[in-house]
């Protein structure tokens, strides 16, 4: 099971990196020195200091594995970078641990109830190590021999190899001999051979190369065989989270269900088998638990449901730690007709670390701007970035962003290499923010249906 899961989860993680791209590519970590205090600008990330070291700490407490099961509560206005600093965490915890990100109406969905999405959203978060020890030999090809046995019997094989110094001739199985002809292996080639598996890769065709094709980064051992055979014992260790593993296994849905996202419902017993097995691994010491970070932004679209069965969650040993993020006050909570703080019941809020974000100073505003100018390669006239700062500070960060894209093309279409001041105040007259929008609704309200 262990080897399944780890061939092809690689993949898997690629994809979710690449959503990642977005409002939020800028931020490149949490912005922090050594002694985790916050430097000014640093990884993307501007001022929003308190909040970045309680980010830190609570990033040296996943570290440490000390914090397993808890919640943190990102708390603040819209746009003081709640999202951006669980960004720079997933960054600064690297790829090894595993992040998930959510919003809290992504539980709401016709294809599955909202506790298995929320589990399934738990289980993506926690990680298993699994280690493997793998013999590999590896060679220069001298010589490939195949033929059939006497009469047209079975195929035999001969394949000898040169290691170091000396050349040894290995008998080959069937199997064997069809990934010799499949890789077209032959003289000259530099192969391995993996001795648990019999699985043959091409390298290359010298030698020199050979001694450090590592491509995958994995850490390599070379064994001086006292038969002078090259031997390589390779510590494999693979990073996979419980729910690949519970989709892998699961029977209805296969692996491939991984690349499609269409995993729908898992069982109760596969999960129950696989929490088994993993703490099998455990106790044999093949494996190790890594709890990740569960990231539910707009939590307060949760309902009572939900939170009452994260409060549960939370409790398990093996729970992730879950962070949350919301721009509410004192709201309804969804499903009630209470009133809580950030619409989040109160015996929940209780077992959580709030941390709070402030709004941003015009300074603030306008590193934040020329740090996305930079992102969008777009070239911003000084007077045009005082404007847009103007902009951000009277109307929403977030709308001041998107002009960016808007009036770069701007400048484009009158072949300008620079955004200039009289673009930024075309699109702010073209595209109006929140507030305008509401405003031109109040005038013409009369004018459109109900
Ligand atoms: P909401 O409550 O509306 O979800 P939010 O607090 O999550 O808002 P973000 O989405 O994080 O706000 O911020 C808005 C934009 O500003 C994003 O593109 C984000 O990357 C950027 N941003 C916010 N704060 C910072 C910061 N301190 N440094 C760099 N970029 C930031």
């Amino acid at each position: 099971m262990a080897s399944l899961a780890a061939a092809q989860v690689q993949e898997v993680r690629s994809i979710t990196r690449i959503e990642r791209i977005g409002a939020h590519s800028h931020i490149r970590g949490l912005g922090l020195d050594d002694s985790l205090e916050p430097r000014a600008v640093s990884q993307g990330m501007v001022g929003q200091k308190m909040a970045r070291k309680a980010a830190g700490v609570v990033l040296q407490m996943i570290r440490e594995g000390k914090i397993a099961g808890r919640a943190v509560l990102l708390a603040g206005q819209p746009g003081t970078g709640k999202t951006a600093i669980a960004m720079g965490l997933a960054q600064a915890l690297g790829p090894d641990t595993p992040f998930t990100s959510m919003a809290g109406s992504e539980i709401y969905s016709l294809e599955m109830s909202k506790t298995e999405a929320l589990t399934q959203a738990i289980r993506k978060s926690i990680g298993i190590r699994i280690k493997e020890e793998s013999e590999i030999i590896e060679g220069e090809v001298v010589e490939v021999v195949v033929e059939r046995a006497a009469g047209g019997g079975a195929r035999v094989g001969r394949l000898t190899l040169k290691t170091t110094d000396m050349e040894t001739n290995y008998d080959m199985g069937a199997k064997m001999i069809d990934q010799l002809l499949k890789e077209k292996v032959q003289a000259g080639d530099v192969i391995t051979i993996d001795k648990a598996t019999g699985k043959i890769n091409k390298l290359g065709r010298s030698f020199a190369r050979a001694r450090d094709y590592d491509a995958t980064g994995q850490q390599a051992r070379f064994v001086q065989c006292p038969e002078g055979e090259l031997q390589k014992r390779k510590e494999v260790v693979h990073t996979v989270t419980l729910h690949e593993v519970d989709v892998i296994n699961s029977r209805t849905h296969g692996f491939l269900a991984l690349f499609s996202g269409d995993t729908g419902e898992i069982k109760s017993e596969i999960r129950e088998q696989i929490n088994g097995k993993v703490a099998e691994w455990r106790e044999e010491g093949k494996a190790e638990m890594i709890p990740g970070v569960l990231f539910i932004d707009e939590a307060h679209m949760l309902d009572i449901e939900c939170f009452s069965f994260l409060n549960r969650a939370l409790e398990s040993e093996t729970a992730p730690v879950v962070m949350m993020a919301t721009n509410r006050g004192i709201t309804r909570i969804r499903g009630t007709n209470y009133k809580s703080p950030h619409g989040i019941p109160l015996d929940l809020l209780d077992r959580m670390i709030i941390v709070p974000t402030s709004p941003y100073s015009q300074r603030d505003l306008n590193q934040i701007l020329s740090i996305r100018c930079e992102e969008e390669d777009c070239q911003m006239s000084a007077d045009a970035l005082t404007v847009l700062t103007r902009v951000a500070t009277e109307t929403s960060l977030r709308y001041a962003i998107q002009l960016i894209t808007t009036a770069s093309l701007v400048a484009r279409r009158r072949k300008a290499t620079e955004v200039s001041m009289e673009d930024v105040k075309k699109v702010y007259s073209l595209f109006l923010d929140e507030h305008r929008s509401s405003q031109f609704l109040k005038e013409y309200q009369d004018e459109f249906m109900f």
